[in-house]
C-alpha cells in the first residue's frame, strides 16, 4: 500500500475507533450513519429514503449515507451528541426536550449542539389493544398488561404523559413492559401483553404485522381534554387511518394525539455535506415523495415546521438559496 493512501486508512480507523467524525474510505468519500428506529417503523424506510436518494450522486458529493436500525428518538439524540451517529430522525417533542434539557435530558441538561435538518411526516401516538381485553378507552388501561416502549424510544413519554393525564399511574396502576416496538406485535397476538403504545407514520410494517394474526385487535382511541395540550404545546390532535388497516376491528378513524417525525444532525458536521443532503432531498421531492405512503401530505413548506432546535448552517443555505427561508 502506497504509504499516503496508507495514512488516510489509518486515520479514518482511528476516527472511526475514537467515534469522532465521519469514516471516510481511501478515496475520499466521507462515511455518513443516519440512525432511525426499528425495522417495521417508518424511521427505517426513512433513512433508507433519504439515503437512496442522497446517495445517487455519492460521487460528484464524495459523501455515502448508510442507514442503521436503532432503539428510536431518544437513542438517536444521544448517539448524534456522542458522535456515535451523523444524522438521525427523532419526534418533534424530543427535539424540544433534547434542546430544552427536559424529559430525558434533565439531569444531563441543554443538548446545545443539536441542529434540525427538516420534519418529515406525522406521527400519531397508536394504542392498540386485544378486542379480548375490554379495552376500549385509554382509560381501561388500568391494571393491564401493557408495552409502553423501549427506554430509548420516543413512544416511552408520550404513553407515559397519556396515562397520567387520565389518572393512571404508569409505574404503579399498569403493569408496564419495556419491549421494542418490533418486538410489540408477536407479543400481543401471543397474549403476554394486552395492549401496546407505538409514536409511528402510518401505514407501518408494525400496525400491519399486529393486524394480521388470528387474535383480533383494536386500536384505542386517547381523547385528552385541551388542558393536555395547553400543558404540552408540542402535541397536537391526530387520528391512525384505519384504511391502512383493513383487519383491525376499528371501522373508523381512532383520534388520537402526535407530534412529527424530524430529521436532525450534530452541529460539527461540515456545512457543505448537510446542505447537500438538504439539496437533493429537496430537488427530487417528487421522487422522495414516493418513496413511503406517510409522506403523502407532505409539502417542501412543512418540512420546515415542527423544528425546535437550530438550523443547521448547511441546512440554513440552503433554504435561504431557495427562499423557503427569509
Ligand atoms: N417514533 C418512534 C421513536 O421515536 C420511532 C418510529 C419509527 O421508527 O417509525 O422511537
Amino acid at each position: 500500500m502506497k504509504k499516503s493512501i496508507m495514512i488516510v486508512v489509518i486515520l479514518a480507523l482511528s476516527m472511526v475507533v475514537c467515534g469522532i467524525g465521519p469514516a471516510f474510505s481511501a478515496s475520499g468519500t466521507k462515511f455518513y450513519t443516519i440512525g432511525t428506529g426499528g425495522i417495521t417503523g417508518v424511521y427505517y424506510p426513512t433513512g433508507g429514503a433519504i439515503a437512496r436518494i442522497v446517495n445517487i450522486k455519492k460521487k460528484q458529493h464524495k459523501m455515502r449515507l448508510t442507514v442503521e436500525s436503532t432503539g428510536g428518538s431518544v437513542y438517536n439524540v444521544n448517539a448524534i451528541m456522542a458522535r456515535d451517529l451523523d444524522f438521525g430522525i427523532v419526534q418533534s417533542d424530543r427535539q424540544y426536550q433534547a434542546i430544552s434539557g427536559l424529559a430525558e435530558w434533565k439531569d444531563k441538561g441543554l443538548q446545545k449542539d443539536l441542529r434540525a435538518v427538516f420534519s418529515i411526516h406525522p406521527e400519531s401516538v397508536t394504542l392498540l389493544a386485544g378486542a379480548d381485553t375490554g379495552i376500549k378507552s385509554i382509560q381501561d388501561l388500568k391494571g393491564k398488561h401493557v408495552n409502553i416502549g423501549n427506554p430509548g424510544s420516543g413512544q416511552r413519554q408520550n404513553a407515559i404523559d397519556a396515562l397520567n393525564a387520565v389518572g393512571i399511574n404508569p409505574e404503579s396502576d399498569v403493569k408496564a413492559e419495556g419491549l421494542k416496538a418490533a418486538e410489540a406485535p408477536g407479543v400481543l397476538l401471543d397474549g403476554r401483553i394486552d395492549a401496546f403504545f407505538y409514536t409511528v407514520g402510518h401505514p407501518s410494517g408494525a400496525f400491519k404485522e399486529a393486524t394480521a394474526g388470528t387474535r383480533k385487535v383494536s386500536f384505542v382511541p386517547i381523547l385528552l381534554p385541551d388542558s393536555f395540550y395547553l400543558k404540552f404545546p408540542y402535541y397536537a390532535r391526530s387520528i391512525v387511518p384505519i384504511s391502512s388497516y383493513p383487519n383491525a376491528v376499528n371501522k373508523t378513524d381512532v383520534p388520537t394525539f402526535g407530534v412529527k417525525a424530524t430529521f436532525v444532525t450534530h452541529s460539527s458536521l461540515p456545512e457543505e455535506d448537510v446542505y447537500n443532503v438538504v439539496k437533493e432531498v429537496f430537488e427530487n421531492f417528487d421522487n422522495f415523495k414516493k418513496l413511503h405512503p406517510a409522506y403523502s401530505l407532505l409539502t417542501k413548506e412543512g418540512m420546515l415546521q415542527g423544528l425546535s432546535a437550530p438550523l443547521h448552517k448547511g441546512a440554513e443555505k440552503y433554504y435561504k438559496e431557495v427562499g423557503l427561508l427569509k
